[in-house]
């Protein structure tokens, strides 16, 4: 559950069409998400043979997209996994906690509900006006991973998508001074879990259209009355008036992500600037005096991350 989300029938539409769960629109979304997710978990190997992943559902847009996604994907993908779809029910008032049982059962998904009141404790914990986000999320996950390792979970599937990756890195920059964006996979730091984000290379705005068109019972995501993060905020707006403003500007955002020249850049961690030589081979060459490359136009951008996504 990412604390950034509003509910998604707060969100405009993105287009000015209806979805409907047979028409062309839709089956072309279906297909572009599907294309995405698939060449995700290629691209950083985030599901092999004999994975059990246990897939993360909130009842937001973005986790029910996933499963989705997964469910698809497993029919047709050449190894073998297991899907396990788990939710933490965290007592917050008025979650409706029958939902999600009644949609895994009506879509056949194996699943496992997890009841633990980390409100309670969380409003035990943080003084009132206090961000609860932090220890909720530190409580959130530990139970996650206890989760995995009861059912035997080899992959953690989270629905974070392109757009949170995105906000993250502008986030790292502005207020923490890092280039650190939100990883598609990664380790938990007692080497125990894999998690992974196959929702990497798929918009908010194309999760939100489908969400819509396969009207998921969605469940608010300010049950726990918490604010959504001001800064956070403020990132997503930045960034949606750049995709406003500047089309292409976001795909090539996103495409710098997995485009990092560290000669370029100025930490001496992943280059050796000390130690440069004369001989020094540096990728991409010698600049100092060249002016700034222009990037590529916005359409190849778009290939680049998602081959046939416009077809
Ligand atoms: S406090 Fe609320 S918004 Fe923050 S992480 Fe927990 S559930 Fe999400």
């Amino acid at each position: 559950m990412t604390a950034a989300l509003a509910p998604v029938e707060s969100r405009p539409a993105s287009t000015g069409e209806t979805d409907t769960r047979h028409s062309n629109t839709f089956l072309r979304l279906k297909k572009k998400l599907e294309r995405g997710v698939g060449e995700a978990i290629g691209d950083y190997n985030m599901i092999g043979n004999g994975d059990t992943v246990m897939v993360c559902v909130s009842g937001g847009k973005d986790s029910y997209t996933l499963l989705s996604c997964l469910l698809a994907l497993r029919e047709r993908a050449p190894v073998d996994f297991r899907i396990v779809a788990m939710n933490l029910d965290q007592k917050q008032p008025g979650f409706p906690d029958h939902v999600l049982p009644q949609y895994f059962e009506s879509i056949g998904v194996e699943y496992r509900i997890v009841t633990e009141d980390t409100y309670s404790i969380v409003k035990d914990k943080i003084p009132e006006g206090k961000t609860t986000c932090s220890l909720c999320s530190r409580l959130r996950r530990g139970i996650i991973y206890r989760t995995a390792k009861e059912i035997g979970a080899t992959r953690i599937a989270l629905g974070h998508h392109r757009d949170d990756m995105l906000e993250t890195l502008f986030l790292n920059m502005f207020f923490g001074g890092k280039i650190k964006a939100m990883p598609p996979k990664l380790v938990s730091d007692d080497g125990n879990h894999v998690v992974i984000r196959p929702l990497a290379y798929c918009t908010e705005a194309d999760i939100a259209r489908f969400a819509r068109a396969m009207d998921f019972p969605i469940i608010p995501c300010n049950l726990c009355g918490s604010q959504e993060n001001a800064q956070r905020k403020q990132i997503k707006t930045m960034l949606q008036g750049w995709a406003r403003e500047h089309p292409g500007r976001i795909e090539s955002l996103a495409t710098a992500l997995k485009n990092v020249v560290p000669s370029h850049l100025a930490d001496s961690r992943l280059f050796d600037f000390v130690g440069l030589t004369r001989q020094t081979v540096v990728e991409e060459g010698d600049t100092a005096f060249d002016p700034l490359e222009l990037p590529q136009p916005a359409s190849a951008t778009i290939r680049l991350m998602m081959p046939g996504a416009d077809d």
